[in-house]
């Protein structure tokens, strides 16, 4: 037990806060990691758990509980954070008690106040019992919004099992919008057990309506539409759609790229390429998904600086993707190095 506690410190003993930024061109260039999960073993679910026990490496995974933990606290995340260089990272409040579990606003606010120069977070908002409680619960949304720290709104309709084109739940968008907290959206499919699959609330077209209805209100779309069930494209060419028509639709690329679900990095950099195309680089917003396991947060950016190169992103492009989208839409500034 005393090995293992050891072994669990020392790989998450990373470099400090000096040598932040990441090298593109030889130039240090910032990184912003919008997309980390926080939390509590006990509260994440099953399905978290064995997710996170199953990408541990041994001999750490031999106590899931203990490595978990110290992996989902703000002390193991900035601990990631500094191995892989990245400034600020943005974690995110989780209310889904049937699939992946839940990780409350209140321990959000409190894990980003203990790094208020290295964590911001993203509130949610409970909707399992939203006919009686609707009105309580948009304004539990709205103080925490209103907390230090929390810059925006995290919603997956998969997980949460509500359809995106359901107007009973389009006053979160209203609150988000009057408060300009952008809204993060996981869109295509999940691979967890006990997830909604069907399009309403996996396909991004189904949140078009949502998207014209509140022109303030912006929605960063996550995964790309990814068929993550499948490890396929499913959504992106409607993720591109969405962002070329509208000036309010941001995206974000996680999953697509990692190790797990996309080996060799194609299906990554399709995306990057499509997204290019498309002439909306200026609404890529970078994420990893992390921190999963540990090296996982440094490794996914190495995945991505791969797939932003072979797609043919300049170096301002890449600074765009990394943070500068990032602190425009947020309303931050971009991290000095
Ligand atoms: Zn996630």
């Amino acid at each position: 037990m005393g090995q293992l506690l050891i072994l669990v410190a020392s790989v998450t003993t990373g470099c400090k806060a000096d040598s932040l930024g990441t090298e593109i061109d030889g130039e240090r260039v910032p990184v912003i990691d919008m997309h980390l999960h926080t939390g509590e073993w006990d509260s994440v679910g099953f399905a978290s758990q064995e997710f996170i026990a199953g990408n541990l490496p041994f001999p750490i995974n031999l106590n899931p509980e203990k490595s978990g933990n110290q992996i989902l606290a703000p002390e193991g995340i900035v601990d990631e954070l500094d191995k892989a260089g990245v400034s600020r990272g943005v974690l995110l409040a989780v209310y889904a008690p049937r699939t992946v579990g839940v990780t409350t606003n209140e321990q959000v606010i409190d894990n980003v106040a203990q790094f208020p120069d290295r964590l911001w977070g993203l509130a949610s908002v409970r909707v399992d019992r939203w006919n009686d409680d609707r009105e309580p619960q948009l304004a539990a949304l709205r103080e925490a919004l209103e907390s230090p720290g929390i810059i925006g709104v995290k919603l997956a309709h998969p997980h949460m099992h509500f359809r995106m084109d359901d107007s009973a739940y389009y006053g979160i968008y209203e609150v988000a919008g009057e408060l300009a907290k952008p809204v993060y959206l996981h869109t295509g499919t999940s691979p967890f057990p006990g997830t909604s699959p069907e399009p309403p609330y996996t396909d991004p077209r189904y949140l078009e309506d949502a998207i014209q209805s509140f022109p303030e209100t912006i929605f960063i779309l996550g995964h790309l539409g990814f068929d993550a069930a499948n490890k396929r494209h499913a959504g992106l060419a409607a993720c591109v759609d969405l962002a070329s028509t509208y000036p309010n639709v941001y995206l974000e690329a996680s999953a697509l790229g990692s190790k797990n679900s996309d080996p060799t990095g194609e299906i990554l950099r399709e995306g990057f390429v499509a997204i290019r195309e498309a002439g909306v680089v200026d609404r890529l917003i970078y994420g990893s998904d992390g921190p999963q396991s540990p090296g996982f947060v440094n490794d996914y950016l190495n995945r991505t600086l791969i797939a932003l190169d072979s797609a043919g992103y300049d170096l301002n492009e890449q600074r765009a993707v990394l943070a500068g989208n990032f602190a425009r839409v947020f309303g931050v500034e971009v991290p000095k190095l």
